[in-house]
């Protein structure tokens, strides 16, 4: 038997409405363990901090009689059983680490939005077909340990387990031995925890959704990233006795690239390019620079876009480097292949968006997500809200009460939809 049978009374469900405020209320509650002074969260994966976040959460699980289960990634299950024994279980959730200088609803919102429909079941005493789950995955942001994503990553089985643990933070710190400290070294193997389909539920951290008066985005999926360090060996000389034509100056060759960049990305409607980072050596007033590197992030809703955007960069690249007589060196760091959502998942949280009343619209994912590897796993889908601005990583990261209760009443009624109801 499959979940995909069980769409039973579940219009008779369109009427359920989560507790928005007591939604608001702990998405309050969890900001203030690591809240900053301007307003927002500092809680980094495998802190002290974070540890207390994890704590907050399960003992709210454990309240609303979830039992839970954590994997020797620190990935944390908090499972409501179903009728049927036999059925996977629904799950939904996010991460509860957040950059340095975060805010309150990156990853924790789709956490406490799928705990808000567990108390909501629980108020109402329905039970649904399939057991629900509600998970936060560690290390989402990859703020203090690189790679993001790295719980659900683990869990895809996308990175090895022992290689992850290695991971050292700058202070050189493991994973593994983080983990430990914190007490979140679980039993289960990463991966060894069946799941039938997979929502997510996130501020947009974009500005589409406010700019368009949209409550809900049904997100198509995730851009295809790559990220490179590039580096351009000129010659160092002095500002005054070097002429112009005999200089080998790496940052305007460096410039040179970064405006390539920006104008490759510019071909195509959902092509993204930045240079987010950069070092000039020897980063002196009067003298020519010798060395540049710095960071190219490239993204486009499919791998072959993404692709074509590496090859162009790459040919001009070489041909700039001929004519240009320097070095240079353009070294892929990493690479995110593109995640498209599973239709199912997308029709059921537009349908649940018109059945509530809420303006919605397809969206891409310009960010990495949990669900990215869920997504190679199983049918999963992404529900996003409005943020202010289309501000996030950040401490002035808003939604409104209103934007967050309206997203976890779709994932309400996605999860009851894939769980079915006892009828
Ligand atoms: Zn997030």
């Amino acid at each position: 038997m499959t979940n995909d049978v069980l769409v039973n009374s579940v219009s008779a469900m369109s009427d359920l409405r989560i507790n928005g405020e007591r939604l608001w209320g702990s998405l309050m509650e969890l900001a203030e363990i690591g809240a900053t002074a301007k307003g927002g969260c500092r809680r980094l994966a495998l802190t002290d901090l974070d540890r207390q976040g994890r704590d907050l959460v399960i003992r709210w699980a454990k309240a609303e009689g979830l039992s839970v289960t954590i994997d020797k990634i620190g990935n944390v299950f908090m499972r409501r059983e179903g009728r049927n024994p036999q059925l996977l279980p629904v799950m939904a959730g996010s991460h509860i680490d957040t950059q340095p200088t975060g805010g309150k609803y990156d990853g924790n919102y789709g956490v406490l939005a799928a705990l808000e429909v567990i108390r909501t079941l629980n108020d109402l005493d329905i039970v649904t077909e399939a057991p629900l789950e509600v998970v936060f995955w560690t290390n989402e942001e990859g703020s203090r340990f690189v790679p993001v994503m790295m719980g659900s990553g683990v869990f895809a089985g996308v990175f090895p387990l022992e290689q992850i643990y290695a991971v050292k933070d700058s202070e050189g710190k493991t994973v593994g031995s983080e983990l430990e400290n914190i007490g979140y070294i679980g039993e289960q193997m990463p991966g060894d925890h069946p799941v039938g389909a997979y929502f997510e539920a996130h501020i947009e951290q974009g500005p589409i959704l406010e700019d368009e008066d949209k409550v809900i985005g049904v997100v198509q999926g995730v851009l295809g990233i790559r990220w490179y360090d590039c580096k351009v060996t000129g010659q160092e000389s002095h500002a005054g006795p070097t002429p112009m034509s005999l200089r080998k100056d790496a940052l305007q060759t460096a410039t040179l690239i970064m405006q390539q960049v920006i104008s490759i990305a510019g071909r195509t409607p959902e092509g993204r390019g930045t240079v987010g980072s950069v070092q000039v050596y020897p980063n002196s007033r009067n003298v020519v620079p010798g060395e540049v590197t710095f960071s190219v992030d490239l993204r486009n809703i499919s791998d072959e876009l993404v692709t074509e955007m590496d090859t162009e960069l790459k040919t001009f690249i070489a041909d700039l480097s001929l004519k240009s007589g320097m070095e240079i060196e353009l070294k892929e760091v990493s690479h995110y292949p593109a995640a498209p959502f599973d239709k199912g998942c997308q029709a059921a949280i537009a349908g649940a968006a018109e059945k509530l009343g809420y303006p919605s619209r397809e969206i891409v994912s310009g960010a990495g997500h949990d669900a990215v590897y869920m997504s190679y796993l199983v049918p999963a889908g992404m529900i996003f809200i409005p943020c202010k601005d289309g501000i996030s990583h950040n401490e002035a990261e808003y939604a409104s009460p209103e934007h967050v209760t309206a997203g976890a009443n779709v994932l309400l009624q996605v999860m009851l939809q894939y769980a079915g109801v006892a009828g």
